[in-house]
């Protein structure tokens, strides 16, 4: 195909796996809309996510790679290369990194999720589970600021945060299915639910919804990236992300898992946009559009919810 001014556009990647319909063509796992719009992988820098299809859900904004990966790439690729460029580089040894706001990954955030828990839950939280724990900053500032008493237990398969999260007095477990189901009154899954590959996120979710306890709640937080309403957010890298959410897609998604959403928003810092995006913008705003999401709001997507049977009440 030549474009307008005689280049040849890139060849999209081919769409070879994903979750199909009873036809055989491929659905939206979010709302089931079979209006799904191709795209590259946006960015990619590292070699396993070059030749990614994604497809967008034009009706409820869901994205997703279509691509199969191989878990032990994907795996590999995590222990290798992650680390270094999300930031995740520990500022201090884990002696010295609870001593010190500074030191610590993103407390802020953390702190923000706790807030907004503790205006939910009806009374503290007996146990914890952070999956995806990372450091441990979130569990640690929920003993610390928030919940003395509660039981600490972290799911983190980065081996090397293993100095943290025993510093942070957390419980380590290899995965969600050592906890005891109906346990947990709190559950944090934070920048975590993009990192899975779309077969997987309807399990993984259900499978968390049987952990909370009759009281429990799971707040989760993920990239905002609705790229059918905003494409230009297709120009900032998204590695490693599988999944992108739009804020209708992630309430789709919760409660296709049987989960009640009482809080969802867009929260975080505002992107930093280039001049295009801010002509893009001004353009929307003068065709009397909305101004981007992306831009104009907020760069991640907040959610609290809790399983039905619960709502309500106050075991
Ligand atoms: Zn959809």
């Amino acid at each position: 195909m030549q474009s307008e001014d005689g280049g040849s556009e890139p060849r999209q990647a081919e769409v070879t796996g994903g979750t199909r319909g009873p036809s055989g063509l491929p659905v939206c796992i979010a709302c089931g809309g079979r209006r799904l719009k191709p795209m590259d992988y946006p960015l990619p820098r590292n070699e396993l996510f070059r030749n990614l299809a994604v497809l967008v859900c034009q009706t409820c904004g869901f994205g997703a790679v279509k691509t199969p990966i191989d878990p032990q790439r994907l795996h590999r690729y995590y222990e290798d290369d992650y680390a270094g460029h999300a930031g995740r580089e520990a500022k201090a040894a884990p002696e010295r990194y609870f001593s010190d706001s500074a030191l610590m990954f993103k407390p802020q955030r953390s702190l923000s999720q706790l807030r907004l828990a503790e205006g939910t839950l009806s009374g503290a939280p007996r146990t914890i589970l952070d999956v995806g724990a990372g450091f441990g900053t979130t569990l640690f500032l929920a003993r610390q600021q928030f919940w003395p008493e509660a039981e600490l237990l972290a799911v983190e398969p980065d081996a090397s945060m293993a100095g943290y999260l025993s510093r942070a007095g957390c419980r380590q477990l290899a995965s969600p299915q050592q906890v005891d189901p109906g346990s947990c009154d709190l559950i944090v899954a934070s920048h975590v639910l993009e990192h899975y590959q779309e077969e997987e996120i309807l399990d993984i979710l259900g499978a968390l919804r049987t952990l909370l306890s009759p009281r429990g709640w799971i707040l989760a937080e993920v990239p905002n990236s609705d790229f059918s309403a905003d494409p230009d957010i297709a120009g900032h890298s998204h590695e490693p992300h599988l999944l992108f959410f739009s804020k209708k897609s992630l309430r789709q998604v919760f409660e296709r898992c049987g989960l009640r959403v009482s809080f969802l928003d867009t929260v975080g810092p505002v992107r930093r946009r280039g001049l295009g995006d801010r002509l893009g913008n001004r353009l929307r705003r003068l065709a009397g559009r909305p101004a981007s999401e992306y831009g104009g709001n907020r760069a991640a997507l907040r959610i609290l919810a809790q399983a039905p049977s619960s709502a309500g009440g106050s075991v």
